[in-house]
C-alpha cells in the first residue's frame, strides 16, 4: 500500500486523464493520490497547463474528490520564479503544493533557462548566463529554492537536486566538491526552518536520467540529521509509473535510517512507518 503526490496528467504533459490515474491507485490498494499537474506558466511553454484549464482541472477534482475510491488530493507542481510565479499564487485552491525550481534566470534574448530540458539547451544557459562557471550555476540554483522555502514555502518541495542529470559522466562538477555540499546543506537547513516536506523522487531512476533518487543519498543522510520529513513520489506522467521504483528506494530509506514516510490522510500529513512493500497502517 503505496501513497503519491506528485502526479501529473493529460491537463499537463502527463499522458492519460485524471480518471485513468485514480483506477490505477485502486488497483495498488494506495491509500492516498495527490494529483499535481504543472500549474500555469504567465508565458508559452510546452509542459505546464493552459491557464484557460484551471478551473476546469480544479472543477473536475472537487468532482472527483466525492466518487473516488482512493483518498484523493488537489495540488499543482508550481514553479518558484521570482517576481513571476510561486505556490503563494495557488495554494487558496488546493490541498497542498509541491514547489520545484525548473527555470534559473533567462538567456539574453529573454527565453527562461530550464534546467531540466535537452542537454544543449542547458548547455547554452550555462554559457549564456553563466559563463560556463559550474559553481555560480548550481549556487543560483539551490539560492531559488532557498528563496521559494523563505518567501513562498510549498507543502512539500520537490525533486530537490535534479539540475545533476545535466551532469552527464560528472564531467561539470563532482557532488563530493566542498563547495556543493555546502550549497546543498545550506538549502537543506533553510527547507529545516521552513517546515516543509522533501519529497524523495524516483523518476531519474526510471527514467534512466539519474542514478540515484532526486535528492541523492547524501542528501538524504543531511535531511535525516535534520529530522526534515520525508515523503515518497515518483512524479509519474503515466499511470503505469504511479509506484516506480518505490519498493528499492523504501529499502534505501530504511538502509539510512528513516522510520517513516509522511502522508497525506485523511486530510493531514501524518508520519506512517513503511517497509518495502509499502505504508504500514496499524
Ligand atoms: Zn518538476
Ligand atoms: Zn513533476
Amino acid at each position: 500500500m503505496w501513497s503519491n503526490f506528485h502526479t501529473h496528467n493529460a491537463y499537463c504533459d502527463g499522458k492519460g486523464v485524471i480518471q485513468d490515474y485514480i483506477r490505477k491507485a485502486e488497483e495498488l490498494e494506495m491509500l492516498s493520490l495527490g494529483i499535481s499537474s504543472h500549474a500555469p506558466l504567465p508565458f508559452a511553454n510546452k509542459w505546464c497547463m493552459k491557464p484557460a484549464d484551471l478551473n476546469a482541472y480544479l472543477n473536475e477534482l472537487r468532482d472527483l474528490k466525492k466518487k473516488s475510491p482512493v483518498d484523493l488530493y488537489t495540488s499543482l507542481e508550481i514553479d518558484f520564479i521570482p517576481g513571476v510565479i510561486s505556490p503563494n499564487d495557488f495554494r487558496d485552491k488546493l490541498d497542498y503544493t509541491v514547489g520545484s525550481i525548473h527555470f534559473v534566470e533567462q538567456l539574453p534574448d529573454g527565453t527562461r533557462w530550464e534546467i531540466d530540458g535537452t542537454h544543449a539547451f542547458f548547455l547554452e544557459g550555462y554559457e549564456k548566463i553563466f559563463n560556463n562557471n559550474i559553481r555560480d550555476t548550481l549556487t543560483r540554483y539551490y539560492e531559488l529554492t532557498r528563496e521559494m522555502v523563505a518567501t513562498a514555502c510549498p507543502t512539500v518541495v520537490g525533486h530537490l537536486d535534479k539540475i545533476k542529470i545535466q551532469n552527464v559522466d560528472g564531467k561539470l562538477f563532482s557532488e563530493s566538491d566542498a563547495w556543493y555540499q555546502q550549497e546543498v546543506k545550506k538549502t537543506i537547513d533553510a527547507i529545516a526552518a521552513s517546515g516543509a516536506i522533501i519529497e524523495v523522487n524516483t523518476r531519474g531512476l526510471y527514467q534512466k536520467k539519474s542514478a540515484t533518487t532526486y535528492p541523492g543519498p547524501w542528501i538524504l543522510e543531511y535531511i535525516l540529521q535534520k529530522a526534515i520529513p520525508v515523503t515518497l513520489s515518483s512524479d509519474a506522467h503515466h499511470p503505469d509509473d504511479l509506484v516506480n521504483q518505490f519498493s528499492d528506494t523504501a529499502m534505501l530509506l530504511q538502509k539510512i535510517g528513516f522510520k517513516t514516510l509522511t502522508i497525506l490522510h485523511e486530510g493531514h500529513w501524518q508520519p506512517f512507518p513503511y517497509n518495502e512493500h509499502g505504508i504500514i497502517v496499524r
